[in-house]
């Protein structure tokens, strides 16, 4: 059975539009507003951002784009942050990576107010995230869509033998947290992990989730049969019959993956359109937060 990201992600999205619609009608000063940060013009980034206005403004967010120039400045990207910070009219603040080499990307990553990093990446919500019974503000988008599939397909994770490949900090290391936090057995691989044991565990694997970047690397054959596979991956491969001259491919080798397993993603239309629901999800807390605390009228008694 193909997970159909698209249609659950659009149902999530569709409930972000009423909720914010509901709580207008009662308080028509709520305006859940994000603002992107993107530096330089790489085009897989420029897709991602259009694609992230588009559903933004679908659900009645309102999405600002800040387009800096390749050589803009460390300095200056965190200028522009440190407004934004300060800015009452900003609810989540995106970073687009991946940043030119000579931007320190945690760095940047780092000065994003908690209560606004919407992207999960800075260092309240990861370490929120890695401790026990951490409460992050917000979880990493990617990681929190595919929990949330797995949920809709009402996939067992509590005793699950789970593996993950890749180690990122934006997609591995905390997709295994909220695992491990959901009672799964997790073993994360990664490109130091020999051949072998890699197609051991896999093979083990009640779930498995790939985020390396390694167009169809995974085989079917390698897979436990009636697994749930996860793929992350957006790998872009020559293909003379598309307009483009390319076509986008997951990690895993889907042909022969869904020979075996019981539940998996397609790429493109699996994680992808769920990344983006939860960026949505996430402007939606940041607003509703920053909503309460804007409008907290002092209360005197005498
Ligand atoms: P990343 O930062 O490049 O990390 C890749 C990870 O994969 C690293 O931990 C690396 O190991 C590991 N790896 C690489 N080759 C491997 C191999 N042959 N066997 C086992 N492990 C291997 O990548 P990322 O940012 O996590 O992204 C991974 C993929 O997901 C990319 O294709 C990216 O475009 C895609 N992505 C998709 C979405 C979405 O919404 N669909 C979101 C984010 C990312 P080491 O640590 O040892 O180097």
């Amino acid at each position: 059975m193909i997970i159909d990201g698209k249609a659950i992600a659009l149902d999530v999205r569709t409930k972000i539009h009423e909720e914010i619609r509901a709580i207008q009608a009662k308080s028509a000063d709520f305006k859940p507003s994000l603002t992107i940060i993107q530096v330089g013009a790489r085009a897989d980034s420029t897709t991602y951002v259009k694609m992230k206005l588009k559903a933004a403004e679908e659900a009645a967010i309102a999405c600002n784009i800040i387009n800096l120039p390749e050589s803009a400045t460390e300095f200056e990207l965190l200028n522009h942050v440190q407004k934004l910070n300060e800015s009452v009219d900003v609810d989540g603040i995106l970073v687009q990576l991946p940043l030119p080499a000579h931007i320190d990307e945690a760095k940047v990553t780092s000065a994003v107010l908690p209560d606004k990093d919407v992207d999960g990446f800075g260092p309240f919500n990861v370490g929120e995230l890695s401790k026990k019974n951490g409460e992050p503000t917000f979880l990493p988008c990617t990681p929190k869509g595919i929990m949330e599939l797995l949920a809709r397909y009402n996939v067992q994770i509590d005793g699950a033998n789970a593996v993950v490949l890749g180690r990122s900090d934006i997609v591995g290391k905390p997709v295994a947290s909220l695992l491990t936090k959901a009672n799964a057995t997790v073993t994360t691989l990664h490109s130091k992990t020999p051949q072998a044991q890699l197609e051991l565990f896999l093979s083990q694997a009640d779930i498995v989730v790939a985020a390396i970047g390694q167009p169809a690397f995974v085989k079917g054959e390698w897979l436990k049969e009636g697994s749930v596979v996860i793929d992350v991956g957006t790998n872009f491969v020559d293909d003379a019959t598309k307009k483009s001259g390319s076509r986008m491919v997951g990690d895993i080798d889907f042909e022969s993956a869904s020979t075996k397993a019981a539940l998996i993603t397609p790429v493109p239309g699996g994680v992808g359109p769920m990344t983006v629901a939860s960026l949505l999800e996430n402007v939606v807390i940041a607003a509703k937060k920053h909503h309460v605390k804007n409008n907290a009228t002092p209360k005197f008694t005498n």
